[in-house]
């Protein structure tokens, strides 16, 4: 991260490039976040939902996230984020809004993914969030650096470090970049993930890499380690390089030109649509809403699947995995020898099919349909090749949500 030598960072985006490219192909998975509560126990300092923050707070009740649901399935979205506090919104709650996110359904739209960010918990809450069939269980360690950790993290839930370090281990990540040294946090991470292998044999299954951004009540002069684009970049085209078969996530907490370039050397997910508030799909069609932090991508999903269609990529809205069963080491069993690329390729293929069709206008579709037919051919595998042919020919009469 110390590197400044233009010509050697430049080889550094390159291989990062590269070994994006190897592993992943073209593909972008596009998820949303959905906030239920912004009701919290904690303080950290560099959130808009901070407890001594005032604002009339807000916890949607099962109807009202059958409301958001149903706008988020408006625009396309399969795969959702899940938010809340420990104390307002109890496991029972997050489950309660599971199963009803899970049965929502508008038209033929349906959500078939939610990953839950929920705080550091028991082994049994892990258990039951994994019984409710979640996709995947995300925690934000915020930074390493325990000294940072603890003064960013006054008179709260939060404030054990040790507690919140070990979630993983009861659980089986993020940092937020510009709390403590980008170099430490990037270390630290790596040797978490390296811990993590060594006792469970599966590390991080994505690693987001969240900045920090203006928020309500939050001064970003009190942060001594905001991260420059350039060394934003390099975080991440270093994670990239150390750990290859761990996907990366970006929000839109970055703009239009930052996601381009992160995509190019490391970034696997991206957001799109995003609303950060409590209720913010229904509140942003009718007005204003405070949001947890400021987006800098507004655009719409429509807008941001053929800005990625157009920048030479292959949006997918796959959800394969968790419910085929592919999850913990099978999947980076899975990974690891690259076998999974035969089933990712097919579903963005399809996936991306559905969603121009369901959504899309007409240049979407020309657009999705030529990709399409462009990259069924290259598909080496007979059996696979056919799936996909026959598979976007039932997509086209009606049916849906085909995968491998
Ligand atoms: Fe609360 Fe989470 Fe914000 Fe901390 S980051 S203040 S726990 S909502
Ligand atoms: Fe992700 Fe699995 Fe779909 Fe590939 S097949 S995009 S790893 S869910």
């Amino acid at each position: 991260l110390q590197l400044e030598d233009k010509e050697l960072l430049n080889e550094m985006f390159k291989v990062a490039g590269e070994i994006k490219k190897s592993i992943y192909g073209k593909r972008v998975v596009l998820f949303a976040p959905l906030y239920i509560s912004d009701f919290c126990v904690n303080n950290c300092v560099y959130c808009g939902y901070k407890k001594c923050n005032t604002f009339k707070r807000r916890k949607l009740t099962q109807d009202e996230i059958r409301e958001e649901v149903k706008i988020l399935e408006k625009m396309g979205h399969k795969r959702l984020e899940l938010g809340e506090d420990p104390v307002n919104a109890p496991i029972e709650y997050v489950l309660e809004s599971l199963d009803t996110i899970y049965k929502t359904q508008n038209e033929n739209g349906n959500i078939r993914r939610v990953n839950v960010n929920i705080a550091a918990t028991t082994v049994e809450n892990y258990k039951k969030l994994k019984e409710a069939n979640i996709g995947t269980y995300i925690l934000f360690q915020e930074t390493y650096h325990k000294p940072t950790y603890e003064i960013m993290h006054p008179h709260s839930l939060k404030s054990s470090y040790e507690y919140h370090l070990n979630a993983f281990d009861r659980a089986m990540e993020g940092v937020l970049f510009g709390l403590a040294d980008p170099k430490f946090e990037v270390l630290s991470l790596m040797m978490h993930n390296e811990h993590l292998e060594k006792k469970f044999g599966v590390g991080f299954h994505t690693i987001s890499v969240p900045r920090i951004r203006q928020a309500e009540g939050v001064t970003l002069e009190n942060f001594p380690h905001l991260l420059s684009d350039e060394m934003f970049k390099k975080v991440v085209a270093i994670i990239r390089i150390a750990v290859p078969f761990t996907g990366i996530i970006m929000s839109t907490r970055e703009d239009e030109e930052m996601r381009r370039d992160a995509l190019k050397f490391g970034v696997t997910q991206v957001s799109s649509g995003s609303s950060t508030g409590v209720g913010g799909y229904k509140q942003r069609e009718e007005g204003k809403s405070i949001e947890q932090f400021k987006t800098s991508d507004e655009r719409t999903p429509l807008e941001v699947l053929n800005w990625l269609l157009d920048e030479g990529y292959i949006p997918s809205y796959c959800t394969a995995c968790y419910r085929k069963g592919r999850t913990g080491e099978t999947f980076m069993g899975l990974a690891k020898s690259g076998e999974i690329q035969n089933m990712c390729e097919p579903n963005a293929l399809m996936t991306l099919m559905e969603y121009a069709l369901d959504y899309g206008d007409k240049e979407t579709c020309e657009k999705a349909e030529k990709l399409v037919n462009e990259e069924i051919i290259k598909i080496n595998n007979e059996a696979i090749r056919k799936f996909v042919i026959e598979g976007i020919v039932k997509l086209k009469e009606g049916k849906r949500d085909i995968y491998i």
